[in-house]
């Protein structure tokens, strides 16, 4: 999918209304995360460095349901944007209303204009027409940088793309440059590792990488569901009952198209689902009633090796096993080391693997870690963005 970027649109002496994802982490009225933020600015410098124009940036942040609520406000976003940009940034009462169109047109060439949140208006999750084309009079020109909300189609994504001519922010050029080429023509072998806690958010996934990929590994509490789909024993591990049927037929299609699905040989299991639990080392796919299987063990670690040194391309998304458990992290962080050591095109997406690959310190040795959770998961599910095929 070809999109229109940034650079395709004349930008002198406009006001450019961009759209990025600033839903940081905040804790007691401080950022604790500022990634987001960051991964905006080559846009936003790139927009301020073009002669004349002037910036008018819109986000949401956490979930406010339609209201104004003070917990909710941007202004704590302010005060860092500004630090970052090195200018001074401007903060608006709210997004909408002929008050704000009037800041916005009263912007000099090169000031900052930061919108309240989006969310304190109900009609942006609805998409809805007016609000959008309110949301439209705040600029002469539409950037769109926030691939973490691409999936969505709120106003802000894509309702204003109907009332000012839109483009892709460079976040979201190489989100798509990353993610386009694994759902159409991934170079080969191409190497998928899913985990995660279940097979029901995960299979839509599972069934579209199979079209493409070489060889599919599997591991994380849906492991289990495919381990008793195969008549194993699994003791208390996580199941999914509904999903066994599922899990058969998904085995099936993957010998069908000579696709290697690589599931656990040996686990790390526990007796009760807790951070200080002994951990049991069980040799075997198998697992003793009485224990859950809490991560991968090190025979199966070892047993990824060859395939993911050898990737040419290479996506990860979930945990192997409950990581935030130091004892059960083994699995998560080994595979996290085997991704950055890959000489293929690696790519992350999905909030625990990032969170993984950002904890454990590999996150700059892997050519793209996506900023988008729920949006690289519809991404490798083959779906249309809404934020995006707005763009084209
Ligand atoms: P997801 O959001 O589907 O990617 O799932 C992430 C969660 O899966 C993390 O919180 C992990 O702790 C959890 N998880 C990984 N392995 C297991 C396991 N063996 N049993 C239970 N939960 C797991």
């Amino acid at each position: 999918m070809k999109i229109k970027t940034v650079k395709d649109m004349n930008l002198v002496n406009k006001r450019c209304l961009v759209r990025v994802d600033f839903n940081v982490p905040v804790k007691d009225g401080v950022i604790t995360d500022d990634t987001r933020i960051r991964s905006a600015l080559p846009t936003l410098n790139y927009i301020l460095s073009q002669e004349g124009s002037s910036l008018i940036v819109m986000s949401h942040l956490g979930r406010p349901k339609g209201e104004v609520k003070s917990e909710f406000s941007l202004s704590v976003v302010r005060e860092r944007l500004q630090k970052l940009l090195g200018t001074k940034v401007i903060m608006a009462e709210d997004c909408i209303g002929n008050k704000i169109v009037k800041l916005t047109k009263d912007l000099n060439p090169g000031e900052v204009l930061l919108l309240e949140n989006l969310r304190f208006h109900s009609e942006e999750t609805k998409n809805d027409p007016e609000f959008a084309k309110k949301l439209a009079q705040n600029g002469d020109i539409f950037i769109n940088d926030a691939f973490g909300t691409a999936h969505r189609a709120h106003a802000s994504t894509e309702g204003v793309t109907k009332f000012l001519p839109s483009a892709g922010g460079f976040l979201i050029e190489k989100e798509v440059a990353f993610f386009e080429p694994l759902v159409t023509n991934p170079a080969k072998p191409f190497v998928a590792i899913i985990g995660g806690a279940k097979v029901s958010s995960k299979i839509s996934v599972l069934e579209s990488l199979l079209k493409n990929c070489t060889t599919l590994i599997i591991g994380g509490g849906m492991a289990y569901t495919f381990l008793k789909a195969k008549g194993l024993n699994v003791g208390n591990s996580l199941i999914e009952d509904d999903f066994i049927d599922v899990a058969k037929k998904l085995i099936k299609d993957a010998s069908d198209r000579g696709v290697e699905i690589l599931l656990p040989v040996d686990h790390l299991a526990a007796a009760e689902f807790s951070s200080d639990a002994e951990v049991i080392t069980i040799n075997s796919e198998m697992i003793p009633d009485g224990l859950i299987g809490m991560d991968i063990g090190p025979k199966t670690l070892e047993s990824y090796n060859d395939v993911i040194a050898k990737a040419k391309s290479l996506v990860w998304n979930g945990p192997l096993g409950v990581f935030e458990f130091n004892n059960f992290a083994k699995g998560t962080l080994g595979v996290a080391q085997l991704v950055a050591e890959c000489r293929g095109i690696t790519v992350v997406g999905g909030g625990d693997s990032v969170a993984a690959v950002n904890k454990f310190g590999y996150a700059d040795k892997i050519d793209h870690v996506s900023t988008g959770g729920g949006a690289s998961l519809e991404y490798l599910e083959g779906k249309e963005l809404p934020g995006i095929a707005a763009l084209k």
